[in-house]
């Protein structure tokens, strides 16, 4: 391995063996002083260990105490780290968008900052995805979190998640997952959304496995996070089932209801002639007319409105392209800006 000698991307491009695939590690960095130099030194010989070649991914987001430092520090004796430092704090999920978006390994694995997860397990998950998974998914089988606030609500919140997206995982909200790149083409990460991703991967086709992970109490600081984020995955994950999911295609939905008031409207012309012409039954004094005229008119715009929401869909996708963050500064080790 020539990892010392070489820039993070040159160590990424140039010791790409032919069988192990390259692999970026994403931490979502915010006020993590504490744990940064442990973490580190933790992470670095299990990497070293995979004989494949790596870079690390620091999101410093908007850490207000010596994080960044601690990392820029770090640069001297880890020349495959990249840092991208956020203009302000915009969350986890957000760091991890950029940490992807940056990210040049053909594998990417994500994990926390604070140490809760243990590097020790990322050769588990590799492990996986060389089974021919593409998402290995982290399960804190037996979570250090206090009881009540965080245990009971993720357990409910997770049942929640399983049941309204049909991909059935124990633990969504684990950092500690690893990932094909491939499956995460496209995919534009915003609120709570990072912890989503094996449900985007498995809706696009890709194969996800749960691999049981260690889990530990958080040694300094406090959780950034509280219970109002359980409400905002609920919502979120609305907004992907029905956004991203079933109206992808607005179309389809108003166009099968215009066609079908449409139907309706023809049948029931038809209908009115052969009675006319069958018996001789006027019906023109009936509510029928009407029924036709309506149905029609229904039918008609609803096909319109379908292909309104259809442009609209288009442009919110496209928006999508935008990020959702704001980066001050990258730092690598070979002064790359
Ligand atoms: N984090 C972040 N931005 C935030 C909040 C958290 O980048 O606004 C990072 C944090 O530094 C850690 C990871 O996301 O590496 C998980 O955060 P935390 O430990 O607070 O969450 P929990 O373990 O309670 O789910
Ligand atoms: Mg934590």
């Amino acid at each position: 391995m020539s990892i010392h000698k070489h820039s993070s991307d040159e160590a990424v491009a140039r010791n790409d063996g032919p069988t192990k695939a390259s692999l970026s590690v994403i931490i979502p960095v915010y006020n993590e002083e504490q744990s940064i130099p442990d973490l580190l030194a933790r992470l670095l010989p299990v990497l070293l260990s995979l004989d494949r070649s790596f870079e690390i991914v620091a999101v410093n987001d908007g850490s207000r105490d010596n994080s960044l430092n601690l990392l820029i520090a770090a640069l001297d004796s880890l020349p495959n780290l990249r840092i991208i430092d956020f203009r302000r704090n915009f969350g986890q999920t957000a760091a991890m968008m950029a940490g992807i978006d940056h990210a040049k390994g053909k594998i990417i694995v994500a994990i926390d900052a604070d140490l809760q997860n243990d590097p020790d397990d990322i050769p588990l998950l590799l492990a996986k995805l060389d089974e021919g998974y593409d998402v290995a998914s982290g399960w804190r089988k037996d979570r250090m979190d206090a009881a009540i606030r965080r245990n009971f609500v993720s357990r409910v919140a997770n049942r929640l998640i399983s049941w309204i997206s049909g991909v059935h995982l124990h633990d969504y909200g684990c950092t500690l997952k690893a990932y094909r790149a491939d499956v995460l083409k496209g995919v534009r990460l915003y609120g709570e959304m990072h912890r989503f991703i094996p449900i985007y991967a498995a809706w696009m086709g890709g194969r996800v496995a749960e691999v049981p992970v260690r889990h530990h109490p958080r040694k300094f600081g406090n959780s950034n996070y509280g219970l109002e984020r359980v409400l905002k995955v609920v919502l979120d994950l609305i907004v992907v089932k029905f956004l991203d999911r079933y109206l992808v295609k607005p179309i389809y939905v108003f166009g099968s209801f215009g066609a079908l008031a449409l139907a309706t409207s023809a049948v029931t012309f038809v209908w009115m002639i052969a009675i006319k012409f069958a018996w001789g039954i006027s019906m023109i004094s009936t509510p029928l007319p009407l029924v036709v005229v309506m149905t029609f008119l229904i039918g008609i715009l609803s096909i319109l409105l379908g292909l309104l929401a259809e442009i609209m869909v288009r442009t919110y996708f496209e928006s999508q392209k935008r990020t959702h963050y704001l980066v001050r500064e990258i730092y690598s080790s070979e002064f790359e800006k």
